[in-house]
């Protein structure tokens, strides 16, 4: 159809997702075909399922932007957890001693801190409001080729099917084909540390707490669910992580109590288990001509402040701003100086918050009785400066803008 920009989003995680909803209903959808293709087949969330092994802290600005699109409701009327506090503390602390961080929903007048939901159910509740519009879906569908044909790409999908784009979206997440065959380099960080993830049942209630107990392997997340357990993230040493993975029930448990202190009394362990090797990455570019990198294909962050997927949707709302208002100004929303806009609104906040990250990882790390002592003091300090626990927060909730 003349006068229209065919759009190919590659990857229907979060972020893919997302891009697509906030076109499709943006004030400039006519002007758009949108095309997501993903590899894997598509997913379903099913109730009476278990909880999922991977769920994310949700800011309550990123629940907004999914919000904005009508996709928000279902996901809080299925099976979330709010949350409105969060302790986070050194293991050479009490879980209550004086450096241990606190952040109280309360104290900055917001209902809650965020949310703990099931990737599967984002998913699900996206994927049902995309069903009400023309986007053309396309799952089991992985993307084998792409190459520029004059002004526009050409996707190859592994059964011999062409696609073309005005606009690539990559949202292939870490391991991005797009970004790779498109030749972007990634700066890498190791963090020699792998994530353990499973859910545990605690023996006291976890009164709707993310807590967080920095160990000198790495940090130990504890996200609280909406059933009464907690999602651990265990940030450990690949060792570590094997043991856990092969460990019976009883041991694991032992394991992930002690790791806590103790805090929530035992743990028993009863959920799925899963470890995902950490690396932080960085795109050199985030675009070209005609291609745009969002989410973890641009961006990889450690989990330690669960910010990773709400990176993804911040870069999802810049870019359909971006795309929307290109259109409005009568440009090729895939041109170059267009999806600068993009890349200039996103690239330094990303990359302070992957350093912010690294950096944190590494302070905790450290095991220097000197580095500890500075470390506790300057958690001390954190918690009487006003100024200071407010931008923290604030971008903690994704309330800020970058
Ligand atoms: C242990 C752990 C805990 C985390 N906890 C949090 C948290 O609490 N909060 C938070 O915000 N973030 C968290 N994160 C980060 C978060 O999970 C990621 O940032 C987020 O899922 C990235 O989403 P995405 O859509 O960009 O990429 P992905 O979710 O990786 O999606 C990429 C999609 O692309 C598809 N794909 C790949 N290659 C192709 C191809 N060739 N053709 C077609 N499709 C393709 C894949 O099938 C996939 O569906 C955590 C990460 C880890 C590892």
């Amino acid at each position: 159809m003349k006068g229209r920009f065919d759009i190919v989003i590659v990857g229907g995680g979060v972020t893919g997702l997302t891009t697509a909803a906030l076109l499709a209903h943006g004030a400039q959808s006519d002007a758009l075909r949108v095309t997501l293709v993903d590899a894997s087949p598509r997913p379903m969330y099913q109730a009476t399922d278990d909880v999922a092994l991977r769920v994310s802290a949700i800011a309550s600005g990123s629940a907004d932007i999914i919000a904005s699109f009508g996709a928000w409701d279902r996901i809080a009327s299925t099976r979330v957890c709010r949350y409105e506090h969060m302790r986070i503390w050194d293991e050479a602390d009490e879980a209550d001693g004086p450096s241990t961080l606190r952040f109280d929903a309360d104290e900055f007048a917001v209902p809650q801190l965020g949310f703990i939901v099931e990737n599967v159910l984002m998913q699900d509740a996206i994927l049902r409001v995309l069903d009400r519009t023309d986007v053309n879906l396309r799952f089991a569908s992985p993307i084998g080729g792409i190459e520029r044909d004059g002004e526009r790409y050409r996707l190859e999908l592994e059964d011999g099917r062409q696609l073309n784009a005005d606009l690539v979206i990559a949202a292939d997440g870490a391991r991005s084909f797009v970004r790779d065959a498109a030749g972007i380099e990634v700066a890498t960080w190791p963090y020699a540390q792998t994530a353990f993830v499973t859910h545990l049942r605690p023996q006291q209630p976890h009164g709707s707490i993310a807590r967080q107990r920095f160990l000198a392997d790495g940090p130990l997340g504890m996200l609280p669910l909406a059933d009464g357990r907690i999602s651990v993230v265990w940030s450990t040493t690949a060792g570590t992580a094997e043991c856990a993975l092969t460990a019976n029930d009883d041991e694991l448990g032992r394991m992930l109590s002690e790791a806590s202190d103790y805090v929530l009394g035992d743990l028993a362990v009863e959920g799925p288990r899963g470890a995902f090797p950490l690396c932080a990455q960085h795109a050199r570019h985030y675009v070209l001509p005609r291609l745009a990198l969002i989410g973890d294909a641009a961006h990889a962050v450690h989990p330690l402040a669960g910010q990773g997927a709400n990176l993804g949707l911040q870069d999802a709302r810049a870019l359909a701003e971006v795309i929307e208002e290109a259109i409005t100004k009568g440009e090729h929303p895939g041109d170059r100086p267009v999806l600068r806009r993009y890349e200039r609104a996103r690239k330094g906040a990303n990359g302070t918050m992957l350093h912010f990250m690294t950096g944190l990882n590494r302070l905790f790390a450290s095991g220097s009785p000197t580095l500890g002592e500075l470390r506790r003091a300057g958690m001390r300090l954190f918690n009487v400066s006003g100024p200071l626990r407010e931008r923290a927060v604030k971008t903690a909730l994704g309330a800020g803008r970058s």
